[in-house]
């Protein structure tokens, strides 16, 4: 079954500036976190999320990768299956373990039932 990816917005240099440029407010969302190639091409290598404050996680992370891109979701439950379809789809290699369900299996994975 072909896996159907989140939509992103472009990707940029991972700097609390450029999150609260890019986010406003409090929001869930889910993000990928990498290195920046030609074209705005980028590898990623962490994929994530936040279930209520994806500005915040994202500048937590900000001393650690160069890039990212993120969508935002209405629910904590859009927003796990968003990470669990961009952890599918890229195998980010620094993300072995599977994103971790908050709650029941009305929330499960929608590529592995995880
Ligand atoms: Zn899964």
């Amino acid at each position: 079954m072909p896996i159907s990816l989140p939509e992103l917005n472009d990707p940029k240099a991972l700097t609390p500036e450029n999150v609260d440029a890019a986010i406003r407010g409090k929001t869930p969302g889910f993000y990928v976190l990498g290195v920046m190639g030609e074209n705005k091409l980028m590898t990623v290598t962490y994929v994530g999320r936040s279930d209520d404050d994806l500005a915040s996680k994202l500048k937590r992370h900000a001393a650690n990768y160069p890039a990212f891109a993120f969508g935002t979701a209405e629910t904590a439950v859009l927003v796990y299956q968003g990470e669990c379809r961009l952890y599918h789809a890229l195998k980010p290699s620094k993300h072995v373990m599977h994103p971790i369900r908050r709650g029941g299996a009305e929330r499960a994975c929608p590529v592995c039932r995880q």
